[in-house]
């Protein structure tokens, strides 16, 4: 049943494909096939469900914002963590620059660029990169990942606006410390090479509650999951968070590299690969298969089961 659905699922997206195109802002990305898909479904049973490139690889971009988050709070605490960076969502893009001046010097939340910065500045170890490097590899089961060295120059290159807000925060006080080093962890975190079989893996350790169901580990408390899920229902996708909820309710976080991760609380993870994004840098082939499994598996958060 979940493969068919799957393959309905891709067949359905493929055809929203041309209304994309893949971002150009960090000029590595463009290389991307804007005529790629891939899905894949995975199951607590250990089993997994795959429909076109699934095993493709690239790189996580904002969905590395939820390991960057968890492995803040595992090292600097809740108290800290929410000191630096609010919890509320801005319905502006995720680059947006203008509430650190006209609102707040600390980012609304740890889901757009500004937050997420904040967040790599408190993670507190001296290997921060390395960390969250191995953490991947266990969230996502796959050993082959790894930083996409070309994906990291060209966003260290073309980071000017990371780099704005980064020291503007510095100037207030919200981040302490060394600020180009705190960006280069982003930038890496940002250029770590995964699949959407091992997205599907991390959305599956997330439904767990944290715990990898395969080999019983904990790889993060049950709160911090609580909370890294609350953000991608209210955070997820950007300025497009109240749409995807309304329409899929399946929380979830995009990136610009084209990947979603999902996470369907107790039941399956989810992730998606296709790099044409719509015009607020989503995945229009990932929305679009998970609006069909949502509402052909009846995966909403609100569907009665
Ligand atoms: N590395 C990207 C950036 O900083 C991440 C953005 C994203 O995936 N939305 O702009």
């Amino acid at each position: 049943m979940y493969q068919q659905e799957l393959n309905a699922a891709c067949d359905y997206a493929h055809s929203f494909l041309y209304q994309g195109a893949v971002a150009t802002y960090i000029p590595q990305l463009s290389l991307a096939d804007p005529g790629a898909l891939g899905a894949c479904i995975a199951l607590p049973t250990g089993e997994h469900f795959c429909c076109g490139d699934c095993e493709t690889r690239f790189t996580m971009q904002s969905i590395s914002k939820l390991v960057s988050l968890i492995l803040a709070l595992q090292t600097s605490g809740y108290s800290k963590v929410f000191s630096k960076v609010g919890m509320e969502p801005t319905g502006d893009p995720f680059n947006s620059i203008i509430k650190l001046e006209t609102m707040s010097a600390k980012p609304s939340n740890p889901m757009i660029n500004a937050g997420a910065i904040v967040i790599s500045s408190l993670i507190d170890s001296p290997t921060p990169f390395e960390d969250m490097l191995e953490f991947t590899k266990k969230l996502t089961m796959d050993e082959g990942v790894a930083l996409d060295e070309k994906v990291y120059l060209s966003e260290k290159n073309a980071g000017m606006r990371n780099r704005a807000m980064a020291y503007f925060m510095m100037s207030e006080g919200i981040i302490e410390g060394d600020a180009e080093s705190y960006l280069d962890t982003y930038f890496k975190m940002c250029s770590v090479g995964v699949t959407a079989r091992g997205l599907a893996n991390l959305g599956l350790v997330l439904a767990n509650d944290g715990v990898d169901p395969h080999t019983g580990e904990r790889l993060a408390e049950d709160w911090m999951v609580r909370i890294v899920k609350t953000f991608m229902v209210t955070c997820g996708l950007y300025d497009s968070s109240g749409e995807f909820a309304v329409k899929v309710g399946i929380p979830s976080k995009s990136g610009v590299g084209g990947g979603i991760v999902s996470s369907v609380s107790d039941l399956m993870g989810i992730g998606t690969y296709a790099p044409a994004l719509d015009k607020k840098g989503n995945s229009v082939g990932g929305v679009r298969v998970l609006e069909y499994l949502s509402q052909n598996l009846n995966l909403h958060m609100f569907a009665k089961r």
